[in-house]
């Protein structure tokens, strides 16, 4: 964002992160408290909405004067051209898929395979910001075991002037959506205001099921990103389940990645570049994401206890504070220098 000189327009609207904490409902006890100071000049994390940040890049093509086409369901690809439908739109020098976890183009990829389709998902919804018993610069989460988190993430503003909001989330086996929301909504609000009290306020600014969206992750990494003419960004790349917080960033980094890549002259090149840019932070995320998640999401009794009583020794043992820290700011295996990027503040 900053490279786009967009950071002052989405930092004014984003709320700066200072820490992750969790805590286990019934105990109270801390069972995650990850702090981005702990990395020397990590800076912060900024919350943002989706639709921010959407709004922030949308108005920046908007004033370059790029021609965006609407109205436009992508069914697939052909070399140089797009099919909408019964459309097809083109020629294009280049292709780039965007198109998020369920892009259809995905399978116009070298050694395309299914996702792996994750048993748990969850409900979300965005809520007006509460400051009784939150912090306006942590992300707060309340676990039982690893069947039950509820999450809540300071966004920051919508748009400018905007009411300050956050994401309220709970997860579950979206195999039980169903029987939730024939349950009844009061149940349900019942048994989040028993574990989390203080968010009996977003409990009621929610109201009922309709303002909560139901999301369901899919483990999937792209063998290659690129084939002839067409290049996988984001989440049409690689998706997992959210726990590390990282999908939004990968998609920036892809992107940058992308755009460096093709200030080579031969569009064949750059794909290679841009593959081998990605390729080991991507797959380092995908395999952490793929076995951290059960400790967060699983039917599993043990994971959770051990997690429990690993954790917070970590937490107070060098380097791992600093390894966690480094873990969910996405800078493992660092991609800023060969991305040319400079550690920014917000
Ligand atoms: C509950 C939840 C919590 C998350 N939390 C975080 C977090 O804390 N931090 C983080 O970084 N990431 C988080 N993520 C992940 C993050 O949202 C994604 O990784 C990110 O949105 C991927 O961006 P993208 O642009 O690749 O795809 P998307 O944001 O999915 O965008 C794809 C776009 O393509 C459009 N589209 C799809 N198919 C077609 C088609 N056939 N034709 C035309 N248009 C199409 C879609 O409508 C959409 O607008 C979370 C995800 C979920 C579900």
């Amino acid at each position: 964002m900053a490279t786009l000189g967009l950071l002052p327009t989405i930092g004014a609207l984003g709320q700066p992160l200072d820490r992750l904490v969790g805590h286990d409902a019934r105990s109270g006890r801390t069972v995650l408290d990850m702090r981005y100071a702990k990395w020397r000049g990590l800076g912060r994390g900024l919350g943002v909405h989706r639709s921010a940040l959407f709004g922030v890049l949308h108005d920046a093509v908007v004033a370059e004067r790029i021609e965006v086409v609407t109205g436009c369901t992508i069914s697939g690809h052909e070399p140089g051209y797009l099919i909408c439908g019964s459309r097809r739109e083109g020629p294009f020098d280049l292709v780039v898929d965007a198109l998020g976890a369920t892009s259809p183009l995905r399978a116009m990829l070298p050694q395309a395979r299914a996702p792996r389709p994750l048993n748990f998902g969850a409900i979300w919804g965005t809520v007006p910001w509460v400051d009784a018993g939150f912090e306006r610069t942590a992300l707060m989460q309340r676990y039982e075991r690893a069947s039950v988190m509820i999450g809540v993430l300071p966004v920051g503003r919508q748009s400018a002037g905007g009411p300050e909001l956050a994401s309220f989330f709970w997860s579950l086996r979206w195999r039980e959506h169903e029987a939730l929301v024939a349950d009844g909504f009061e149940s349900w609000r019942e048994r989040v205001a028993g574990l989390w009290p203080e968010t009996v306020p977003h409990l009621e600014a929610l109201g009922s099921f309709d303002a909560l969206s139901l999301a369901r992750y899919q483990h999937y990494t792209a063998a290659s990103p690129v084939t002839d003419g067409l290049v996988a960004v984001g989440d049409a790349a690689h998706s997992t389940s959210p726990q590390l917080g990282q999908g939004a960033n990968m998609a920036l980094l892809d992107a940058r990645a992308l755009t460096l890549a093709l200030r080579m002259a031969d569009v064949a090149d750059a794909l290679a570049t841009y593959a081998w840019l990605r390729r080991w932070h991507v797959r380092l995320y995908q395999a952490l994401s793929l076995w951290l998640t059960p400790a967060y999401q699983s039917e599993s009794r043990v994971l959770p206890v051990l997690r429990d009583l690993a954790v917070p020794i970590a937490a107070t043992m060098p380097p791992l504070p600093q390894l966690l820290a480094a873990l969910v700011a996405g800078r493992l295996l660092d991609p800023f220098t060969a991305l040319q990027l400079d550690a920014v503040q917000v």
